[in-house]
């Protein structure tokens, strides 16, 4: 067993307490031991093989991203999704799956592939060892009513295979549909519950019936899985509370009664509001054709002042609020994701040390392994993060892939640090 030791940290353990100066042990996987101060000999005293003098640097847990679409292909539409054909497709996601971990997001939440088994295979993949990337939660591609978002087909092309979404009417469909998608090996099971503008159909808007969602949520918990939601509308969000949906989405027009029942339940679920997605749509894809002109026509400026004051409502409820959300856009490219936090501090009004801890501890819960990951603390996986600046002062550090020095998944260096003499050492920290 390889045992590493990686002393001279400034240590934020996500537990909630500030940053303090210390050292961690791993062995295994694992982390081993957590203490502050230094031990004052080379090796700690523990005769670690391998030791990493962090000269100060930040050391923090891996990252969990809540929301990801490895397979939207960083191109302006979700037709050109759609279009990619599954070779390539597969060989896309297995390199974003590397992207997200370079960029310190060592967790993942699959929130829907474009394809039925593209989030399978890639899961399975990293946990073979066969490519890089972070502990993932395989989505099934998004279910949605006849006429939802996701549907593509046209009354001409009425082939399935043309949309991005499972499309299903009644309760027998949906049973299928998720019978289907836990055949396949899929984790998590998506459900489109409102609209969304891009597609044509508002965001507002509430399609499917209570018989449908029911069945959905019965089948995933029987079979064990759980249900996440795209819910934009307040009605949406309702659904998800009343039929015990974990993961919800959006929640962009949530209203009173939505956060009541979402702060009286705020341990059973796990939420991320996925604001880029609104930000660069309404401010930043003008090079792609939606100007904020066009973004306001198509809802998208009044949806994020929603989103906005939705959020500090839930802020001030202490509702959790994790980092992701549809990256994987020309103008919200995957890798990005670090934005998210900054988005947090901006526009919601959050602390820098709630935002780290969105990111971390409460990504350990979203990931359903809260008791071992998410946090630096004995017996939790060694999932680990050294930065170079200090993201509680200016959380923005965090999108720099300069000052990630080093990611380490599961007790293993993926980007080992180059803590060489003097290249860290005092006089070059900023
Ligand atoms: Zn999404």
């Amino acid at each position: 067993m390889s045992d590493i030791l990686i002393t001279n940290a400034r240590i934020f353990d996500a537990s909630g307490a500030q940053p303090y100066q210390g050292e961690v042990l791993i062995q295994g996987n694992r982390i081993a031991s957590v203490r502050r101060g230094g031990s004052g000999s080379s090796n700690g005293g523990y005769g670690a093989q391998q030791v990493i003098d962090a000269a100060g640097a930040f050391l923090m847990p891996g990252m969990t991203e809540a929301h990801t679409h490895f397979s939207w292909n960083d191109q302006p539409s979700l037709a050109a999704i759609q279009m990619m054909p599954p070779e390539e497709h597969i060989l896309w996601c297995v390199r974003v799956a590397k992207r997200y971990l370079d960029m310190g997001w060592t967790s993942c939440v699959g929130a829907a592939a474009a394809k039925a088994r593209l989030d399978v295979v890639t899961r399975n993949a990293i946990q073979n060892g066969d490519f890089p990337g972070p502990r993932y939660i395989a989505g099934s591609q998004e279910i949605c009513h006849l006429g939802g978002l996701g549907d593509q087909t046209l009354p001409h092309l009425p082939f399935e295979e043309l949309s991005f979404a499972k499309i299903v009417s009644g309760p027998e469909e949906m049973r299928a549909a998720v019978r289907m998608y836990i055949k396949y090996g899929c984790d998590q099971v998506k459900l489109n519950l409102s609209g969304e503008y891009i597609t044509g159909l508002p965001a507002e808007m509430t399609p499917f019936s209570d018989e449908e969602i029911s069945m959905a949520v019965r089948e995933a918990k029987r079979l064990g899985k759980r249900v996440a939601a795209h819910a934009r509308s307040s009605e949406s969000v309702k659904q998800c509370v009343r039929h015990g949906i974990e993961v919800i989405y959006h929640a962009s027009f949530a209203d009173e009664e939505a956060l009541d029942m979402l702060e009286a339940n705020k341990h059973k679920h796990h939420f991320a509001p996925g604001l880029a997605w609104l930000i660069n749509t309404s401010y930043n894809a003008k090079e792609y054709g939606i100007t904020t002109e066009v973004a306001a026509q198509m809802g998208y400026v009044n949806e994020l002042e929603h989103a906005v004051e939705t959020l500090k409502k839930m802020y001030r409820r202490g509702i959790p609020i994790l980092p992701g959300g549809d990256y994987g856009f020309a103008w919200m490219p995957h890798g990005t994701n670090a934005r998210d936090l900054e988005y947090f501090v901006k526009y919601i009004g959050m602390s820098t040390m709630d935002a780290l801890l969105a990111a971390t501890r409460h990504g350990g819960a979203m990931m359903m392994r809260p008791h071992e990951l998410g946090q630096i603390k004995e017996g939790f996986l060694a999932d680990l993060l050294l930065i170079d600046g200090d993201p509680l002062a200016d959380i923005t550090v965090l999108q720099r892939a300069d000052r990630i020095l080093a990611v380490m998944k599961d007790g293993r260096f993926h980007k080992e640090p180059q803590v060489a003499e003097g290249r860290y050492g005092k006089g070059d920290r900023r």
